[in-house]
């Protein structure tokens, strides 16, 4: 199934990035992590600089390239002075690759760094030798370059995950920076930073617990996954402790803070993000395996090669070293180590400014496949901000008292309908009751005990599963949602709360559409609400009254029907959808548990980055594969020729001219590289 698929692809990825980045990236955690990635780059930084510097003589004294630009000078012992440079440069800029060689041979398998390792440390053992006397040619300058160009290719690739993960600290300190802090019977929004010890707090579902604490009411399963690795999410009840960072289930429950959770909160929630922007997407892999086939074939040709010219021609054991060294200098593309770390670190600065948080780079690869995408409706399509229209009340009860006694449950919920409901408590600035045993039912409703009484408020469709008859007066000819609230199974009434649509969901829908992929939405509104919002943007359908289940099982079935799914929703009951989906793009003003199941987070909550993430995705994709074609491709005309097969009809590269057709490749993808931005801003959807 396509579910599992998605899932190993993403572990393999992980497993992937310990292994390939190993050389630059050591497993370490929190800040401490944080830290040394910076120090990396900054390491990586200062070696380019340094050797770039140092290799403007090395450039300057050869002979080749004093040919090139048509200048010749030269000085007693400068060809001392080229080799003792080169020499610092192979053993200090060099030093990360034949590092990276070692770990690469001893956990992974030849890739990038074994191939580079492998073309400096021929080239300058070759040329040395040569300066000690023996016969031959130098290649300091072709070592040089090749290692300049190989350190900048290092630096941006780990400068564009800083950068990325600086976008995800923005999010991270954006998002759940708030906690709901209980006085007497009132919750008040406050900042983390805010939260003392012995303050109680209230979790609703879906939310981050946002301090270590111990439970002192009601009862919840807590997801800590992230936190201690336990996938299964974790039943806890009044006085388990809970650990700030762990998302909770349904339930509600109250905290007493035991450890003011701000820096260990924040760090978790950055430690997260920063190793999902770390994992490598499926074609970043590619490059290196087309680097670790070249490295066997930079070897094995190399060494070919020689044989051949020395044991089976008359043509000398000198001649017979150079056209190996050739071969494997050649082989050795600089273009590669540029090709594909430039086309991410376009990528992610683009999509991060442009509003799109990419937690999983398969899935963001991925995103050009999207045939059809399902959106929830309730803020995604629309705002999520519902105000009240109308309170109906029956059995003679007073409607400030529904009002007040709904807010009092509600107060308990993280839905945008309890927000709305709650809002209207404030304004009116009504007593709220105390209300206990609070639950919800994800895509029903919630209740809860007031005053001994037990309550409920729900969907139209739990009234109609209960055989409730649903009033008479709900019918409006306005287009609103209706939740209807019972005392001890009796219905005593209900509020109209209206939203309204995004403003930009209509030009994104139909920018999608576009695209040929096919626009759905599933809600867990009404029938006469969906049919409207799916009228008034023109959608390809609707499916409304639809449960969290349902909307998994409805993703299941397009997968089946061969569609590749995209789910955008931002809620609890969107979650287990967002988890099945090909895709899963979360609504940045979202829950958190809906952030954390999804591949890609939608920064800005606009439905039309949607359309610009398949646009954006595609041309990624289909530039990385472009480069790598570039940067290895000339490989199949320049290694057979550095080899010397032509030598008696008259064609031969010397090094010169690999040197020439690398350097071109090298232009080729970095120009290639750049066309996304142009790309970008002219096709993008406002
Ligand atoms: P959507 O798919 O549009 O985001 P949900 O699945 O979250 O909607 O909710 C479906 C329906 O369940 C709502 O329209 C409402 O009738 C009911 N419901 C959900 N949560 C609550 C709540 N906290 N209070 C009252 N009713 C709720
Ligand atoms: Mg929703």
């Amino acid at each position: 199934m396509e579910h599992h698929e998605h899932h190993t692809h993403h572990q393999g990825d992980e497993h992937h990035m310990h292994n390939q980045q190993s050389n630059h990236v050591h497993s370490g955690h929190g800040t401490h992590h944080h830290d040394h990635h910076a120090m990396m780059i900054r390491d990586f930084k200062k070696r380019f600089y340094i050797n770039t510097v140092l290799s403007i003589p090395v450039l300057a004294f050869s002979k080749m390239i004093q040919g090139f630009i048509g200048l010749s000078f030269s000085f007693p012992g400068m060809e001392i002075v080229a080799a003792a440079l080169a020499t610092f440069i192979f053993i200090y800029g060099g030093w990360p690759f034949l590092k990276g060689l070692k770990d690469e041979l001893s956990e992974s398998g030849p890739g990038m760094m074994t191939l580079i390792a492998i073309a400096i440390s021929v080239a300058w053992a070759y040329s040395s030798a040569v300066i000690l006397g023996l016969e031959g040619k130098v290649f300091y300058w072709e070592l040089v370059t090749l290692i300049d160009i190989m350190l900048l290719g290092h630096w941006l690739e780990m400068r564009s995950i800083m950068g990325a993960s600086k976008a995800l600290q923005k999010l991270a300190e954006l998002m759940p920076s708030e906690a709901h802090k209980v006085e007497s019977n009132q919750v008040l929004d406050v900042k983390i930073s805010e939260l003392k010890k012995g303050d109680i707090i209230l979790v609703k579902p879906g939310e981050k617990v946002p301090a270590d604490g111990k439970i002192t009411e009601g009862e919840s399963d807590l997801n800590e996954s992230a936190l201690t690795g336990e996938s299964k999410p974790v039943q806890k009840a009044k006085g388990n402790d809970v650990i700030g960072g762990a998302i909770n289930g349904d339930g509600s429950i109250k905290v007493k803070v035991t450890s003011s959770g701000e820096d260990s909160y924040l760090n978790k929630v950055i430690k997260m993000v920063e190793e999902a922007q770390q994992t490598k997407s499926k074609t970043q892999n590619l490059a290196n395996k087309a680097a670790g086939w070249l490295a066997y074939i930079a070897i094995g040709v190399g060494v070919l090669t020689f044989v051949v010219w020395a044991f089976f021609t008359n043509q000398g054991m000198d001649f017979a070293l150079e056209r190996m060294v050739t071969v494997m200098i050649i082989t050795c593309p600089h273009a590669l180590g540029l090709a594909v770390p430039l086309v991410v670190a376009i990528s992610t600065a683009l999509s991060a400014r442009n509003g799109l948080l990419i937690r999983n780079r398969t899935a963001f690869e991925n995103s050009r496949k999207i045939s059809a995408i399902v959106f929830d409706k309730t803020g995604t399509l629309t705002e999520g901000n519902f105000g009240v229209n109308r309170i109906k009340v029956f059995n003679g009860q007073k409607e400030d008292e529904v009002l007040a006694l709904a807010g009092a449950i509600e107060q308990n919920s993280e839905h945008p309908i309890a927000r709305g409901i709650v809002k209207e408590v404030k304004r009116r600035n009504l007593d709220l009751p105390n209300s206990s045993d609070f639950s919800s039912t994800k895509g029903k409703g919630v209740s809860a005990k007031v005053s001994g009484s037990d309550y409920r408020i729900v969907s139209p469709g739990f009234l109609k599963d209960e055989g409730i008859d649903v009033p008479e007066e709900v019918n409006s000819d306005q287009v609103e949602t209706v939740v209807f609230i019972l005392k001890e199974g009796t219905l005593i009434g209900f509020i109209a709360l209206a939203d309204q649509i995004r403003k930009e969901s209509k030009a994104a829908i139909a920018a999608l559409k576009d695209k040929g992929v096919k626009v759905l939405m599933a809600t867990g509104d009404n029938e006469q609400t969906a049919k409207a919002v799916a009228d008034a943007l023109n959608l390809d359908g609707y499916y409304s009254q639809v449960l969290p289940h349902e909307k998994s099982e409805l993703i299941e079935s397009l997968q089946n029907d061969g569609e590749f799914v995209a789910m955008t929703g931002d809620g609890v009951n969107d979650a287990p959808a967002l988890a099945k989906a090909n895709i899963g793009i979360a609504v940045g003003s979202g829950t958190d548990v809906a952030a954390e199941t999804a591949d890609i987070i939608l920064t800005e909550s606009s439905p039309s980055d949607i359309a610009n993430l398949i646009l954006f995705g595609r041309a990624t994709y289909k530039k990385m594969v472009q480069n790598i074609v570039w940067a290895t491709g000339y490989n199949v005309i320049a290694i057979p020729l550095a080899a010397g097969v032509l030598f008696y009809q008259g064609v031969m590269i010397n090094p010169a001219v690999g040197a020439a057709l690398m350097s071109l490749s090298t232009i080729i993808c970095a120009a290639n590289a750049q066309l996304l931005r142009l790309n970008f801003q002219k096709n993008k959807v406002r």
